[in-house]
């Protein structure tokens, strides 16, 4: 199958993912982990309610002889749990405390829905509103959100836990807060895979909502000491370690070009400009969407002036959005 398809892909004995390329906004990858004859392990839902239907049709096939027990969320990002109603109601889902902490504090489906298509509206106004709007319906993309609140994870736990999936085991570890509150990964041991959830942006530029950015940093140390065979990223292809190098590199890179933009009294969106035209930003230019370093430097400024990671609403999003929004009408 090709980098460009879109379906299930088998990576390992009975161990697949279902593939959204190229990732930009909302193409999620999810991972299946088959136990044949017995059960079965699925991992993160999507918030398209057309796409969680295909992924479901496509999934029927591969768990025919072993029904889905167990679900995990990777994170409170919606484009990863809002499919959790397209899930059998007896597997259990499970996620880390902090991410069940977030999804109850995230924006529900209907009203982002809501702001996207006020945004398909007003996206044609000049100024900062119509940026925010049209950047809104550009994250939002041809998505159909679910009319209401999904169901929320009933299994959590704090650090690590191991879930026994038919005799196979699937380790998973919270490495937030990071690019949300709970990012977490599974590892299967037993085929050498890592499902990495967004702590991997492939060929598409990673979102710091939350941070510290040193934890994620230190959560693509923990992936590159694993050594897997295969890493599946929350967005874009699938990888080893060269990828996770490179993807440690940009946020270095970010972190400390960043830094000294801040120190020099610089505005965030001045900070993320100066570092997209300068000559280090090359090797980077080629992921999707890297005007998400507007975001991701909103973020980091907060962090820097001291003030606690902002929740994950949309109205704490919206001027960042605006921001990119407004640089992506200029360039
Ligand atoms: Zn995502």
């Amino acid at each position: 199958m090709a980098d460009t398809e879109v379906g299930y892909r088998q990576i390992a004995d009975d161990t697949w993912a279902f593939m959204r390329p190229p990732g930009s906004w909302g193409q999620t990858n999810t991972g299946l982990i088959v136990g044949p004859g017995s059960a079965s392990m699925l991992i993160d839902t999507v918030w398209d309610v057309n796409w969680a239907e295909r992924v479901v049709a496509d999934t029927a096939e591969l768990v025919a002889d072993a029904p889905i027990t167990e679900v995990l969320n990777t994170h409170s990002d919606g484009d990863h749990w809002w499919g959790n109603d397209t899930v059998p109601a007896t597997a259990r889902i499970t996620t880390s405390a902090a991410s069940l902490h977030a999804m109850r504090e995230e924006t529900p489906p209907k009203g982002v829905h809501a702001f996207a298509s006020l945004g398909a509206k007003i996206g044609w106004l000049p100024g900062p509103v119509g940026a925010m709007g049209s950047y809104m319906n550009r994250v939002r993309g041809d998505a159909t959100f679910p009319g209401a609140l999904p169901r929320l994870p009933d299994h959590t736990f704090e650090t690590t836990w191991t879930i026994d999936v038919a005799g196979r085991s699937v380790h998973l570890r919270y490495l937030g807060p990071a690019h949300t509150e709970g990012d977490l990964i599974a590892h299967v041991p037993d085929v050498g895979v890592v499902f990495a959830g967004d702590l991997l942006f492939i060929d598409a530029t990673p979102v710091l909502w939350h941070g510290p950015l040193q934890n994620w940093i230190d959560a693509l140390d923990h992936l590159l000491e694993l050594d897997a065979a295969v890493y599946v990223p929350g967005h874009g292809p699938l990888c080893g370690t060269a990828e996770i190098r490179a993807l440690r590199n940009y946020w270095t890179w970010v972190s400390e070009a960043g830094r000294s933009c801040f120190d020099a009294g610089l505005a965030p969106t001045e900070a993320a400009q100066n570092l997209l035209k300068s000559s280090e930003f090359g090797q980077y230019a080629h992921w999707d969407s890297h005007e998400r370093l507007i975001l991701s430097m909103s973020t980091l400024y907060r962090l820097w002036r001291g003030e606690p990671p902002a929740p994950p609403t949309l109205t704490r999003r919206a001027l960042a959005f605006a921001d990119a929004g407004r640089y992506l009408r200029e360039h």
